[in-house]
């Protein structure tokens, strides 16, 4: 075969040789600009599909592959650049187009600025209209939340909301400190329920719901839900009464396991079925068990030598970590709170 243009024996396409062939066919039509609309919040850029936050080196071949399109019969073009940097919205693209056709690969090199507009995404919009649908609130029973629930609380949620964001578009418009709790405006009644339920393993606690009707949107119901998930008014080593038992906290997840102080007996509940629970005021120390001088044995405090007889069963004197009541001691079967320095 010869090119009927040139002559040049070889391979021919549409009857041209190759050579021939490119300079009648460019393999895409580069545009002098591609602009493209980038969240100044968040870094989300604007594709077809929607608002995605990728970097930007990943952004640009999808902003090729979107915007600049191939020339017949040139098809399955692919783009590798390299970007200089004119300013923190300006690029210098230096572009390879590669296309096919039947058994021909052809590349175009071409040059095309990219310029950024900085924009607002949907997302964002939302967050900054302060927009929310329900409410995640966070207590504790009879108590504020610790400083350190507090904290954990919030790394929790909004770690997760951070990874929901992109795809789903999560956010908290607002977080407040209040009543000794946190409560945080979501984006949506769905992402509170998932955030009250991964706050509840994690810290313990129940999970109750309740919608409000808010409105009408499009002939559709609109709830407004308060997602509040309640601590438990405990924590691992409190000592509380249980009935009429003595008894201690081992765990809180995921069954609240109380251990009487008299029997050594361990058993375990739901945290529901333990609300209303009482506090003993308790302190939890290592001492030296011995017999009392009325019979017995007693617990004698480190700093006070005041004694406490000794109510657990089956205990022999030595030493011992005890819990230490207003009239009474009992065997622990947790480590002593280490005394501060
Ligand atoms: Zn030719
Ligand atoms: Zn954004």
């Amino acid at each position: 075969m010869f090119c009927v243009e040139c002559g040049a024996e070889g391979p021919v396409y549409q009857g041209v040789c190759g050579s021939c062939f490119a300079k009648k066919h460019p393999v895409v039509e580069p545009p002098a600009n591609l602009d493209v609309p980038r969240c100044a919040q968040c870094g989300a850029f604007h594709f077809r599909s929607g608002w995605s936050r990728v970097e930007l080196d990943l952004a640009i071949p999808q902003l090729l592959r979107e915007k600049v399109r191939a020339l017949p019969p040139f098809e399955h073009v692919t783009f590798t650049h390299v970007a200089r940097e004119e300013d923190a919205n300006n690029f210098f693209l230096t572009v390879k187009a590669s296309g096919r056709f039947e058994d021909l690969r052809q590349v175009q090199d071409f040059h095309v600025r990219l310029r950024i507009k900085p924009s607002v995404c949907d997302t964002c919009a939302k967050q900054a209209g302060r927009y929310y649908e329900g409410i995640l609130q966070v207590r504790a029973e009879d108590r504020d939340l610790t400083p350190a629930e507090m904290r954990g609380v919030r790394t929790l949620v909004l770690s997760r909301v951070e990874r929901g964001r992109d795809e789903a578009g999560d956010f908290i418009s607002r977080t407040e400190e209040i009543h000794g709790g946190l409560d945080f405006y979501v984006s949506t009644n769905a992402l509170g329920t998932r955030l009250a339920k991964e706050v509840a393993e994690a810290f313990g606690g129940s999970v109750t719901a309740s919608p409000k009707l808010f409105g009408q949107r499009q002939g559709k119901e609109i709830y407004r839900v308060t997602t509040l998930v309640r601590l438990p008014a405990f924590q691992v080593g409190d000592v509380v009464r249980h009935k009429s038992e003595v008894t201690e906290v081992l765990s809180l997840r995921p069954f609240v396991e109380l251990r009487n102080l008299a029997t050594g007996e361990r058993r375990r509940y739901k945290a529901k079925d333990l609300r209303g629970l009482r506090r003993v005021d308790a302190e939890r120390f290592e001492t030296e068990i011995r017999p009392g001088v009325s019979g017995g044995l007693v617990a004698p405090h480190p700093d006070s030598g005041a004694e406490r007889p000794v109510l657990s069963r089956g205990v022999r004197p030595g030493r011992a970590v005890v819990v230490w009541t207003a009239d009474e001691a009992y065997v622990s079967a947790l480590p002593a709170i280490p005394s501060k320095p």
